[in-house]
């Protein structure tokens, strides 16, 4: 049997980055506090808690005082980093520069449509950590649309500053923008295509991967947005494909009468759980 792991998978730079930063001061100190889960990888969560990360979420770190917090590549909102200042809370922030640099995009379109009583508008996933940290660039006031079939609840009438979190996907940010541009004809409409190419370059390259195997494994956490996103697409070209988040989910039938496997992941998969599903593989085959 054959069994490929994508070249092309594992860790983006933004998530590559987070996690040395843990891994370094984890070398110099044997704890350190992280602001939700450092990447939606419970196997990677897990590994980095051996070595003393300790997850905390909103709840608690709006408790604390005197520690050092580590910032995922995710972003925080401006109250986050009030609150450390005000608690001498020292913050390693591990912000990936491309989600920063889209925290400063929105609070300037924000400031700008504000003073003409328009509305910033962000096509992303309600809740998720990195729209908050969008969100909170806008005092609370951006709407989250997170598809397409929302787009009545965009005010028309008013001016429009259209942002993405940088995971969504590009076709189905285009369909809205386009959508928004036939129906706002006389309020200004600005369109910031803000998608990490990270991700959506991944997606030509993924397509043709899941063509080439009879089965296909996809290696994700339950909580990846792109790894959803990444998955569908491997659906929508090979039927046989599944999604796992570790080697205890392979199951023996999958693999009978199957000449080739490939194997690829989200931007949260660690390179070395792809290796670790591929070797689980050669184990199961064997029993066969
Ligand atoms: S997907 Fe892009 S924006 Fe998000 S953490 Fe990775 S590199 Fe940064």
């Amino acid at each position: 049997m054959i069994i490929t792991i994508d070249s092309n998978s594992g860790f983006c730079f933004g998530v590559n980055a987070a996690v040395a930063k843990a891994e370094e001061l984890l070398e110099q100190q044997n704890k350190l506090y992280c602001l939700g889960d450092i990447v939606h990888n419970e196997q990677e969560v897990i590994r980095l808690s051996g070595m003393g990360l300790v997850t905390i979420d909103h709840a608690i770190f709006f408790t604390m005082r005197d520690a050092t917090v580590l910032l995922r590549a995710h972003g925080e909102p401006p109250s986050t980093y009030e609150y450390a200042r005000k608690n001498n809370i020292q913050l390693v922030d591990a912000t990936c520069p491309i989600v920063l640099k889209l925290q400063q995009r929105i609070h300037t379109g924000y400031n700008s449509v504000s003073e003409q009583s328009g509305q910033v508008v962000i096509y992303g996933k309600k809740g998720h950590a990195e729209v908050n940290g969008l969100v909170g660039q806008t005092q609370g006031e951006a709407l989250v649309i997170e598809d397409i079939a929302q787009i009545d609840q965009i005010d028309i009438t008013r001016p429009v500053e259209l942002f993405a979190q940088t995971t969504k996907d590009l076709e189905g940010f285009h369909k809205l923008a386009d959508e928004l541009r036939s129906r706002a004809v006389y309020a200004p409409l600005k369109i910031h295509d803000t998608i990490c190419r990270q991700v959506s370059n991944r997606i030509p390259g993924i397509r043709d991967f899941a063509g080439r195997y009879s089965l296909i494994l996809f290696v994700t956490g339950q909580k990846s947005s792109n790894g959803r996103m990444l998955f569908e697409i491997c659906q929508s070209v090979n039927a046989n494909s599944k999604l796992v988040s570790s080697p205890d989910d392979l199951e023996k039938q999958w693999f009978i009468g199957i000449s080739s496997v490939g194997i690829c992941g989200a931007t949260s998969t660690p390179r070395n759980m792809l290796e670790k599903v591929a070797e689980a593989i050669k184990q199961v085959v064997h029993q066969i």
